[in-house]
């Protein structure tokens, strides 16, 4: 780990609000002007050498996409996916309605980058004053004149899986917010026919920063294979939950303590959200948040969550209750993900009352095998993973609750939100 100093993201968050542009030039500077010809693209390179990945959940090498969208044949549009589905999820909203002229920024070089005319920044509905501080953000951009690419905002319908690449290409291309079968791939295909980069906007903020500062002060942060800083979604059993700007890499003991320490004992740590992985808490908080790191333990931190599960809380009821919410979640296009996750969220709710019949637990584990790769979104493939490691981390207490039925956790106020997210603490 390095002496390099954090925020950096995160650097003059307002506690409400939103950022003037006046104020970000004071903290990051003026956006820088790179070169860009068919022979030399400053951004592709910075970002190359940078190892920027994109922090949607994903974790796809960012210049590797940039340059698929640079190479391909048309006018390209750049969409900035502010859409966080995940419910246990707010980094998004908070750049969005707090820091919104660092992912225009982001935006704005990206579409040099890849020779882009339009922009499109697209805000989920259920971030409710995101839209107005974009919008407030565009009006005040002097840098934006005649020339510039034009930059609309559009909200989309809040959904699990209307964030993801080929929902959000699909719903402003006129259709519902529901992924579609691949290909055409959106570098190729996308908005209007037309070559798309879509990316989240921490990564767009990430950019912003690294166009200034270069590829060797992100990686002056973080892991050789994962550099740099990144945004966490803190929430649960947690003294002030809130969005953290970590490195790379770093422990998540230290996120918790920066997060002021869990408020009671803490019976796991669920990472990534909805489609990630519970860990036991004394394996946790060893681990270090990085992807690369989190591999030997099955785990993600996706886009970048971490919930603690307090003792108190039943693990069994939290499960039905995600589970069911995700089942709902379903765009309805793939058989193994309409039927396979109900069936996974009946189960579930038959375990938690104890009515679930025979062998319910290899029922769930044989169901959340069988959805495996079966869908045309990784949806179904993101639930299999949230319900066997459930079942793998707390098998007593599952067979238990097949046996017995409710038990005084069931009836507790549920900790893993759904439908909206938590409204949060910031924090830098
Ligand atoms: S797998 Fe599920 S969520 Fe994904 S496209 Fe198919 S039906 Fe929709």
């Amino acid at each position: 780990m390095s002496t390099a100093t954090l925020p950096r993201i995160l650097t003059g968050v307002p506690a409400n609000g939103f950022i003037s542009f006046a104020q970000h030039e004071a903290i990051h500077g003026a956006m820088p002007v790179l070169s860009r010809s068919r022979h030399d693209n400053a951004l592709d390179l910075e970002l190359t050498e940078s190892g920027l990945r994109g922090q949607g959940g994903a974790g796809f090498p960012t210049a590797i996409k940039l340059r698929a969208v640079a190479r391909a044949r048309g006018r390209a549009v750049v969409v900035a996916n502010g859409c966080e589905g995940d419910p246990a999820s707010s980094k998004d909203r908070l750049l969005l309605e707090r820091l919104p002229h660092l992912l225009i920024d982001g935006a704005l070089l990206a579409a040099r980058a890849v020779g882009a005319r339009d922009i499109v920044i697209a805000v989920g509905e259920h971030a409710t004053h995101a839209e107005r501080a974009v919008e407030v953000a565009l009006s005040e951009r002097h840098d934006l004149r005649s020339g510039s690419p034009r930059v609309r905002v559009v909200i989309v319908p809040h959904g699990y899986v209307s964030g993801q690449e080929n929902a959000l290409v699909n719903f402003l291309n006129g259709g519902p917010a529901k992924p579609t079968a691949i290909p055409p791939r959106v570098f190729e295909r996308g908005v209007g026919g037309r070559p798309t980069l879509v990316d989240n906007v921490e990564t767009l903020a990430h950019i912003a920063l690294i166009a200034r500062h270069g590829a060797a002060w992100f990686r002056e942060l973080g892991t050789t294979e994962e550099p740099g800083s990144r945004l966490v979604s803190v929430s649960g059993a947690i003294a002030y939950p809130g969005v953290y700007e970590i490195e790379s890499g770093a422990p998540l003991s230290a996120l918790i303590s920066a997060a002021g320490g869990v408020t009671t004992r803490v019976q796991a740590f669920l990472l990534g959200g909805y489609a990630g992985t519970w860990v036991h808490p004394e394996l946790g908080l060893q681990l270090g948040l990085s992807d690369t790191q989190l591999a030997a333990s099955g785990a993600t931190l996706g886009a970048g969550i971490v919930v603690a599960l307090p003792t108190s809380a039943c693990v069994v009821a939290e499960l039905a209750h995600v589970a069911d919410w995700l089942a709902g979640e379903s765009a309805g296009q793939c058989g193994p993900c309409i039927n396979g996750l109900a069936a996974i969220a009946a189960t579930l709710q038959g375990v938690q009352h104890g009515t679930a019949g025979d062998a319910p637990l290899e029922q769930l584990a044989r169901w959340a095998s069988l959805v495996r790769g079966r869908g045309a979104c990784g949806h179904p493939d993101g639930v299999a993973q949230l319900v066997a490691s459930a079942l793998s981390l707390f098998a007593e207490e599952f067979a238990d609750h097949a046996r017995h039925g409710i038990c005084d956790g069931c009836a507790r106020r549920r900790i893993l939100p759904v439908s909206s997210p938590l409204a949060r603490r910031f924090a830098a």
